[in-house]
């Protein structure tokens, strides 16, 4: 790896590193939407198979797919969801300590901690 390429990985790796309780909320809203699509997919289904019971239901297959997707990618969410719970990142330095870390300043670098949620 060259100089350049460590300079890279650790703008890239400091950029990644945002306050866990912005990354956590903006995951739960993902989820939500996600959700919300199913739901409105599963009745587009029932739509389609009212409209046409004795059809093929390839377009109903379609959606089927769809959801499976959006299924896989809630999961994966979800793993990252539970991976941030119960921890604090520091947004300066990276970071990390258990949510029972009260205080406001990290003790690594003395940044300002981000509130909980
Ligand atoms: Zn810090």
């Amino acid at each position: 790896m060259g100089i350049f390429d460590k300079v890279n990985a650790v703008s890239r790796s400091v950029s990644e590193i945002g306050s866990s309780a912005a990354e956590t909320s903006n995951l739960k809203k993902k989820i939500a939407y996600e959700q919300e699509r199913i739901v409105e997919l599963m009745q587009e289904i029932g739509q389609k198979f009212y409209e046409s019971q004795d059809g093929d239901h390839a377009a109903e297959k379609e959606l089927c797919k769809d959801i499976d997707d959006r299924k896989r990618r809630i999961a994966s969410m979800m793993g990252e969801l539970s991976s941030l719970k119960g921890i604090r990142i520091c947004g300066q330095c990276g970071a990390r300590f258990d949510e029972k870390y009260t205080f406001g300043f990290c003790g690594n670098c003395g940044t300002k901690l981000a509130d909980m949620d």
